[in-house]
């Protein structure tokens, strides 16, 4: 039996982030800048052939978690047909997806008969003037017909993200709880990361998880720590406590859970990642289109042997991550 990924701190890594694109129809401003984006050219970006043999090796060395993301993966050509052929790698036993749901209308559906179960969906706000201020973008209805379109193919618990940067998601906080609540979805909270290209981040513009729970328990219904909570999931999960579903939160910045990490990432132009704030990384893309499995599988090796052991964001040494957030996958 092959050995599994284990890193040097005995981390064992069986969930592999894949970017399909750098590329997105909307542009926020924690992620992207509104003008000038430099795409990656298109030669350099993984095939899905490229992309379902280093998925075939990496789950021969353990991998059993895939997501799919981006930029936004719904402006990848025939995302259904690379859905389709992961879902069919044996092994593969969660397969999701993160999008920002513009598009969702179109794909939920052949996305659902392809095989897809999980949905995260990206979105912040249901007032139609702060979506545009936080997006640049016009494009609340659609998501919103998106993610009727979702429900209507059959997905069940989709997870809404929603990107807490203070001074300003303040007024979408509860109704975005409330929203969520109504409809059966799980609100993920995520702490603002330092990733967005432009040097906006900064410790005064997090808003933490604690400050967030305490709100929702005041305001939508009282949260306590959902019993069957997985110590490894990066997410702090609690529960209303009048069974009225789940909440929650990701709290990156204010308790880190690198020490619980078990992911690696490969981006759209076939780099490996052994964390969204790593600096180096292992160029992969020779290896898939010439090299062997055992070569592309040294190359995932390497990746994890190197693993640091956290990032250090909240340490005066922090340097933040050559790539932004839509050019690594999110
Ligand atoms: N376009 C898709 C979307 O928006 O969901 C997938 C890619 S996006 C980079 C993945 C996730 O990253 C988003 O759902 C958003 O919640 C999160 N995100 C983007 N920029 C962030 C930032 N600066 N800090 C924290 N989370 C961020
Ligand atoms: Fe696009 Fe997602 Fe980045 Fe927003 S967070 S700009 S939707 S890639």
């Amino acid at each position: 039996m092959t050995a599994p990924l284990i890193d040097s701190f005995a981390r064992v890594h069986d969930s592999l982030r894949i970017s399909v694109t750098d590329r997105c129809n909307i542009r926020c401003f924690y992620c992207m800048p509104e003008e000038g984006v430099k795409f990656m050219p298109r030669e350099e970006i993984l095939s899905f052939e490229d992309i379902e043999r280093f998925v075939r090796v990496a789950v021969s060395l353990g991998v059993n978690k895939l997501r799919i993301t981006g930029g936004e993966p719904l402006v990848r050509r025939n995302l259904p047909d690379l859905i389709a052929r992961l879902h069919a790698v044996p092994g593969v036993q969660d397969l999701a997806l993160t999008t920002n749901a513009v598009l969702l209308e179109e794909f939920a559906q052949p996305l659902y008969d392809a095989g897809l179960r999980r949905l995260n969906i990206h979105l912040d706000t249901l007032d139609r003037e702060r979506f545009l201020k936080i997006t640049r973008r016009d494009d609340l209805p659609k998501v919103m017909s998106g993610i009727a379109t979702a429900q209507k193919a059959g997905f069940r618990k989709i997870k809404i993200n929603i990107v807490a940067v203070k001074n300003l998601i303040e007024p979408d906080i509860v109704p975005m709880a409330k929203y969520c609540r109504e409809n059966g979805f799980e609100p993920r909270y995520i702490e603002f990361m330092p990733l967005d290209s432009q040097e906006l981040w900064g410790k005064s513009r997090v808003l933490s998880a604690d400050e967030m729970a305490a709100l929702i328990s005041k305001e939508v219904g009282e949260l306590v720590e959902a019993p069957d909570r997985d110590p490894r999931a990066p997410a702090t999960d609690y529960v209303y406590a009048d069974g009225g579903g789940r909440v929650g939160f990701i709290a990156s910045v204010t308790k880190p859970f690198c020490m619980n990490c078990n992911r690696l990432r490969l981006t759209s132009d076939g780099k490996i990642r052994y964390c969204l704030f790593a600096i180096e990384e292992t160029d992969v893309k020779q290896q898939i289109r010439t090299g062997t499995g055992d070569d592309i599988a040294a190359a995932i090796r390497g990746c994890v042997a190197a693993k640091w052991v956290g990032h250090e964001i909240n340490s005066a040494k922090f340097v933040p991550p050559p790539r932004p957030m839509y050019s690594i996958g999110g």
